[in-house]
């Protein structure tokens, strides 16, 4: 029996594709969350204000509001009535998701998703067991206890501990406590639950996830029957239980991750060697192979995720 070699996660595709193709989305991605950042940054800063405000709501170029929607909601349940401008920009920004993808914001705008990929990182490379898994339900749980809270107290619950908020209000007034946070958040998706803040307790995403559930951006395993059974893009993937309904399904079936829990982060489409991913939108069942048979090439010695 030939012994069974494992090939550390991404190295395939770099070898196929180079650094760079084996990185594309999570180098654009990386790009996008420093954009949002710096363009809020600017006017505290530089005094350049382009946008002010922060993620929670703002005003860029003196006319176009955007509004955080989950804050608009609490403000409601909590009894406070929204401006129009406040109600207009949550409604641009409601939009926007509902038709990209809510959870885009997840991966391509929020400024912990670097702490949160980077904690997986590190457990990937510790080899790390995946330790506490509530169901992926828990963060809809913690959603709802926001929106309750806000009702019981007349108060915008989640904007108390919100990191996003508190990150973004450090940046300008100073960090102190706001580095034991981030610290926090880091400590608990390395040691505590793999992929935990965001897979299991935030409930922004949870939020994004519903606005985004019938969005038009989408993966797609398009070219299924290339997949040699590696488990790269299982191991990268921070919702991997997203995966299989697409890469696995019966042939004939529709090959597009149409799961609201995808974050559309392209992390997939970037370690897979066999180039099995690519973006597509919701309606696209289209398969490369027409044939498909679903599992085609020598199969590879699968690496545990
Ligand atoms: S789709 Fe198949 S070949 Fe591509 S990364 Fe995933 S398991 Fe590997
Ligand atoms: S399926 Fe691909 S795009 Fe969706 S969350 Fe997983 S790695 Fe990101």
């Amino acid at each position: 029996m030939s012994a069974r070699v494992q090939i550390p996660v991404g190295q395939e595709a770099q070898a196929a594709k180079g650094w760079i193709g084996a990185h594309r989305f999570l180098l654009l991605r990386r790009l996008s969350q420093t954009f949002f950042l710096v363009l809020f940054l600017l006017g505290p800063w530089f005094g350049l204000w382009v946008v002010q405000g922060t993620l929670a709501g703002s005003l860029t170029l003196g006319v176009l509001p955007l509004t955080d929607p989950l804050i608009l909601l609490q403000g409601m349940v909590a009894g406070h009535w929204p401006e129009v401008t406040a109600l207009v920009g949550g409604l641009i920004v409601l939009i926007a998701y509902a038709m990209i993808g809510g959870r885009v914001y997840c991966a391509w705008v929020c400024p912990i998703n670097p702490v949160t990929d980077a904690a997986h990182w590190l457990h990937r490379r510790l080899n790390l067991p995946k330790g506490w898994q509530p169901k992926r339900s828990t963060r809809l749980w913690v959603l709802s206890m926001v929106l309750i809270v806000s009702a019981l107290t007349g108060v915008i619950a989640w904007e108390l501990i919100n990191p996003i908020t508190m990150l973004h209000r450090g940046l300008v007034f100073g960090m102190g406590s706001v580095w034991a946070m981030i610290a926090g958040i880091f400590v608990f998706d390395l040691f505590v639950a793999r992929h935990g803040w965001c897979g299991h307790v935030c409930p922004v995403g949870a939020f994004y996830g519903l606005v985004g559930s019938k969005s038009l951006l989408r993966v797609s395993a398009a070219n299924r029957s290339a997949c040699d059974d590696c488990m790269d893009c299982y191991a990268v993937c921070p919702e991997n239980q997203v995966i299989s309904p697409a890469l696995k399904g019966k042939p004939g079936s529709s090959p597009v991750i149409l799961s609201p829990d995808c974050t559309n982060c392209g992390r997939c489409i970037d370690v897979c060697a066999v180039d099995v991913f690519t973006y597509t939108h919701r309606f696209d069942d289209s398969l490369v192979a027409p044939s498909d048979p679903v599992a085609a090439p020598e199969k590879r010695a699968a690496r545990p995720i």
